[in-house]
């Protein structure tokens, strides 16, 4: 089984990198996007992890949807993988129960809550609502917190991103997933985006000390989730039903 790790941050891969004993992919699938590749084999799993590289210009991871929806659209259709997981890390809610090292999966669907457009049609266009892969099963074996994910491209947000959050009981808040799950619905490939909370949204700090105090933490725990999914995908695939999903 051939399965796409994406992630944005180095940083936020690299302990599953390590992990998996990955090695760098041995060219650039386009060296002009900065874009990183490591592949190798994990239990029988063929694994491809892309990371979004560094802007060349900023000096700075290339988070947010624009470099992620190029990023999955050559890795994706160069990989042909059978499940796609955005692994990274996300703003939880104290309001919702969230706490700094939760790992969340997601719940079924992905939304914007940026992507406002009041014009009948394209409201639902904007908010997106992708479809993730949906097995309760997998939460309660690996202990992850099933929840909504939503995207925007701010690491703050405004009282109407808040309210569309509020209405989806949002308990991730992050800058990539829904983008590659659009990937995944025009490719036909089934998604699952697994998010480790590094701030709370809601929690009185600023999101970016916070975010950056907690990193290494939420990017640890991160992998040790991601690995025990692995286990699991290779242990019992029949748990991941994958085929036919897509
Ligand atoms: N200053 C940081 C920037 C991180 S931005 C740095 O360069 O080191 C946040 C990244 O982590 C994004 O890729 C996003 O998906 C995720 N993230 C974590 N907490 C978030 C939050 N509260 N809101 C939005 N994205 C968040």
């Amino acid at each position: 089984m051939r399965v796409a790790l994406l992630f944005a941050m180095q940083a936020e891969a690299a302990p599953v990198i390590r992990a998996l004993g990955l090695v760098p992919g041995a060219h650039s699938v386009d060296e002009r996007f900065g874009f990183v590749q490591h592949h190798g084999d994990y239990r029988g799993l063929q694994i491809v992890l892309a990371t979004n590289g560094h802007d060349a210009v900023h000096g700075v991871d290339q988070i947010g949807t624009q470099a992620t929806v190029l990023n999955a659209y050559l890795t994706l259709t160069a990989n042909q993988p059978d499940l796609c997981i955005n692994a990274g890390t996300a703003g939880g809610f104290v309001k919702r129960g969230g706490a700094i090292g939760d790992v969340v999966i997601s719940n079924g669907v992905v939304r914007y809550h940026d992507r406002r457009i009041p014009i009948p049609g394209f409201d639902a266009y904007g908010v997106g609502s992708y479809p993730t892969l949906v097995r309760p099963e997998i939460a309660t074996r690996l202990g992850l917190r099933e929840g909504s994910i939503s995207t925007s491209d701010s690491l703050d947000a405004t009282p109407e991103c808040h309210a569309r959050m509020d209405a989806h009981d949002t308990q991730a808040k992050e800058m990539e997933a829904a983008s590659i799950a659009w990937v995944c619905a025009k490719l036909a490939i089934p998604f699952v985006a697994l998010k480790a909370i590094t701030d709370l949204v809601d929690g009185g700090l600023a999101t970016e000390t916070e975010f950056l105090a907690n990193l290494h933490l939420a990017s640890e725990r991160l992998c040790d989730r991601v690995v025990a999914f692995l286990d699991l995908l290779a242990d019992e695939p029949q748990v991941f039903a994958l085929q036919g999903d897509a």
